[in-house]
């Protein structure tokens, strides 16, 4: 058995661990687009919220009396992620990484989701507030994604289906 408060660290430590890979998933997708500039800019805005996300889960697991976990933690639940999301050679990347991005957010989501209640039932108000705080973050990147598909589809074809243009990133 675990105590509650014993869950919400695990659960904060884990959330820790999957924004450090986000910051790496998304830094690698940015250094590598250079043809569609809106969703490069947004994925830039992205990795700064990420930044001060990873922070807020550092201040909250500091409060709690704990520490992120440095290596073990959530790399192995979420390497079929960073595999995804790594081997990114295929000719149609920038497609392929947004759809990633967007599973990856709604994961985000589901985690922060789950962080909420658990910090309610703790009676953390500071970490119920900062983890809804960073769940609209997380939304409103899962929408902007989603938003922006079929743009970034019609602009992937289009580039694909002209001599001379690259295409894929
Ligand atoms: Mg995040
Ligand atoms: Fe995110």
């Amino acid at each position: 058995m675990a105590t509650k408060h014993e869950n919400l660290v695990s659960w904060l430590r884990d959330a820790h661990a999957m924004e450090q890979q986000a910051e790496r998933m998304l830094t690698a997708q940015k250094e590598r687009l250079h043809n569609y500039p809106k969703l490069r800019t947004r994925i830039e805005k992205h990795i700064e919220e990420t930044l001060g996300q990873r922070e807020t889960l550092e201040r909250a697991l500091t409060r709690l009396g704990s520490e992120p976990s440095t290596l073990k933690d959530m790399s192995g639940k979420l390497m079929a992620f960073g595999q995804a999301m790594g081997g990114m050679v295929m000719s149609d990347e920038v497609v392929k990484g947004a759809m990633s991005g967007y599973v990856f957010e709604t994961l985000e989501i589901a985690s922060y989701t789950v962080l909420i209640a658990a910090a309610k039932a703790v009676g953390d108000t500071q970490t119920q507030q900062d983890c809804e705080a960073i769940l609209q973050q997380e939304i409103a990147m899962a929408d902007w994604l989603r938003e922006h598909l079929p743009e970034l589809s019609q602009a992937f074809l289009d580039r694909s289906d002209t001599p001379g243009l690259e295409a894929k990133r």
